[in-house]
């Protein structure tokens, strides 16, 4: 039944319930954490093959001795591997350490230094932000004092009318940054509709403009119903905008996620200047996990399989999740949240000013949340009603625990809320 048409008296009753309940949370000492999307041990596990997997040989078939210096853009095989999760040819592909991270803050770096800072003099680059995303790219921004600025975002993906007109009226704005499938925390894969005219917005913004097409779970399926994604960079080069996509994923969630491979993609004329920007700070990357990778997944068939054995492990910790906030939430009507095909999140909205306070009485009683906020700009929701919830770290057992914890955090702020509300109406003259 919906809170709604309860009465007062069966609001305060079911209060004092859930009350109970939290207090006896809370003498058990919990100490449980749904904060970050990490791969889980057993997932970790699936690859200690990587350990050995060389077997002493670690020459390429162009006579290339991997333990040793050089080849910034990657061994060309691991280039070729990168194609797969990014949808480009080997040669728009180079190959680096285990985060692509490090390449977003590389790169934003070099063209704030190249292009962007020039062209900005005394007033700010800026870039434009679908809501909610990734707390990392928010930082990176952050970090280099570039002003950020909310889109919304759909089931479609973000609002491009929006991002259309934003472009249109201010040639400050630099970049966009998408994880255009199995989106982090939405889940959401950006529509063929939404891709194109991304893949057109360089001729509305200025000629340093780029995409940064974060495609961390390009291959992180969670059901048998996959989404599909269109090609950015194959429709950029229809339409000659390709200089604005720059492409990026990594091994993190298919092999070790603090010793896998990380992709940048992009046009070879970019990948050039980019190189010889990097050619400063380094000699060459880690070419042996480079080989050690290739032998270990081989192709697109075997990065498939190995896809299939994360979904065995991950598929039963969303399944209980859905359950959980079915049953505790679902008749209530006091939150929405995403069911995703792929990924590594749940992403649930609160009724408004209120998921900081749920965040806050989870935590009293051992269970940490992503803070409330953080899948914004500057941490701020300005509703203060998104929730990034990642079952995947913990054991089931964990996991229902910390869900069952949070269940009860949130209709309790809710039912304070409403509460509150309907005493505050009653009390008026
Ligand atoms: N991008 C997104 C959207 C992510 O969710 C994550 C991991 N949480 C990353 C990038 C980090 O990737 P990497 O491990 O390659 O640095």
């Amino acid at each position: 039944m919906k809170l709604s048409e309860l009465s007062l008296s069966a609001l305060h009753e079911l209060y004092d319930t859930l009350s109970h309940k939290y207090e006896q949370f809370r003498a058990q000492m919990l100490n449980l954490d749904l904060t970050r999307g990490k791969p889980a041990s057993e997932q970790l596990d699936l690859s200690n093959e990587l350990d050995g997997i060389l077997g002493g040989f670690y020459l390429l078939q162009d006579g290339t001795d991997v333990r040793n210096y050089g080849g910034i853009p990657g061994i060309p095989e691991a280039r070729a591997l990168g194609g797969v999760f990014l949808g480009l040819p080997a040669n728009e592909v180079m190959v680096g350490g285990n985060s692509s991270l490090t390449w977003m803050y590389q790169y934003i770096e070099f063209m704030l230094r190249q292009s962007w800072q020039q062209q900005a003099g005394t007033s700010k680059v800026k870039f434009l932000c679908p809501v909610p995303g990734y707390d990392r790219h928010f930082t990176i921004c952050e970090h280099f004092g570039i002003e950020m600025i909310n889109v919304d975002t759909s089931e479609q993906g973000p609002d491009m009318g929006q991002v259309e007109s934003l472009l249109e009226s201010d040639p400050m704005i630099k970049g966009i940054w998408c994880v255009p499938k199995y989106s982090n925390p939405t889940g959401v894969t950006y529509s063929d509709e939404v891709v194109r005219r991304m893949a057109t917005l360089a001729n509305k913004a200025g000629p340093d403009f780029k995409i940064m097409w974060d495609n961390a779970y390009a291959v992180h399926h969670i059901n048998d119903e996959h989404d599909t994604l269109a090609n950015l960079m194959d429709i950029a080069r229809e339409n000659s905008t390709q200089d604005s996509i720059v492409m990026l994923a990594s091994t993190s969630k298919v092999t070790f996620a603090g010793a896998g491979i990380s992709f940048i993609g992009m046009a070879q004329n970019n990948l050039a200047s980019f190189e010889a920007f990097l050619s400063v700070s380094q000699i060459g990357p880690d070419k042996v996990n480079q080989l050690r990778h290739v032998r270990f997944l081989v192709d697109s068939e075997g990065v498939r399989k190995q896809m299939e054995k994360h979904k065995a492990i991950i598929r039963p910790k969303f399944q209980l999740t859905e359950q959980i906030l079915s049953q505790h939430l679902g008749d209530k009507d006091i939150a929405t949240w995403t069911r995703p095909n792929g990924g590594y999140f749940v992403s649930l909205d609160t009724q408004p000013g209120i998921a900081g306070k749920v965040v806050e009485m989870a935590a009293a009683v051992g269970v940490k949340l992503t803070p409330a906020g953080a899948t914004f700009p500057y941490g701020n929701d300005p509703a203060d009603r998104n929730i990034r919830i990642a079952p995947t770290y913990p054991p089931v057992s964990q996991l229902r625990q910390a869900l069952e914890v949070f269940v009860v955090c949130l209709q309790l702020t809710t039912l304070h809320k409403i509460i509150g509300n309907l005493e505050d109406t009653e009390t008026k003259p």
